[in-house]
């Protein structure tokens, strides 16, 4: 069985981030998506709340399983069996350090290897960050996430649709 894990931290969980995981079930027999329980972070959605968000928005592809850790991904990886680890890149600003972690972990552990996909070139610009800036705002979000999410991230920040 080929298991490949998908970490970050979905805070919230973007059409980039659903891209990835779309392309990636395709490619494996199993697809964990973990999300990083890093309370360090101060994230805008709590653990249960992107766990959650990310069952609805995956609930049509039947080989994705959701999940969270804490720690390091490598341990992580190791403990659900997957052997490949799945990374979007989106520019060569990602790839530096991507490069970085994913040598890292090789050497932790060389039976799990690293597979990157480049982003879909609609989403290329996306990530977390712009959708909690442009909602805290007030500003349409609705090209960035599920229409579904829209409401409960403007809800973090006191606004209606
Ligand atoms: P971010 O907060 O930057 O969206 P995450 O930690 O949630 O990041 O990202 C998890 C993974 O998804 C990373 O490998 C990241 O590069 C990838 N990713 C995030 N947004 C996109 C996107 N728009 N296209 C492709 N990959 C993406």
């Amino acid at each position: 069985m080929k298991r490949a894990i998908y970490p970050g931290s979905f805070d919230p969980v973007t059409f980039g981030h659903i891209d990835i995981i779309e392309r990636s079930a395709k490619m494996v027999d199993e697809l964990v998506v973990a999300i990083l329980n890093n309370s360090a972070k101060n994230p805008l959605f709590s653990i249960k709340e992107r766990v959650s968000m990310l069952e609805e928005m995956t609930n049509h592809i039947p080989n994705v399983k959701i999940t969270f850790f804490d720690g390091l991904l490598i341990d992580c990886a190791r403990k659900m069996e997957a052997s490949i680890i799945i990374r979007g890149l989106r520019a060569v600003t990602d790839f530096e350090y991507e490069l970085q972690i994913a040598q890292t972990n090789r050497i932790v552990n060389s039976q799990i290897d690293t597979i990157f996909l480049t982003t879909s070139l609609e989403y290329a610009y996306l990530s977390s960050t712009i959708v909690k800036e442009v909602a805290s705002y007030g500003g349409d979000i609705s090209h960035f996430v599920p229409e579904q999410l829209v409401e409960k991230i403007y809800h973090k920040y006191n606004y209606k649709n």
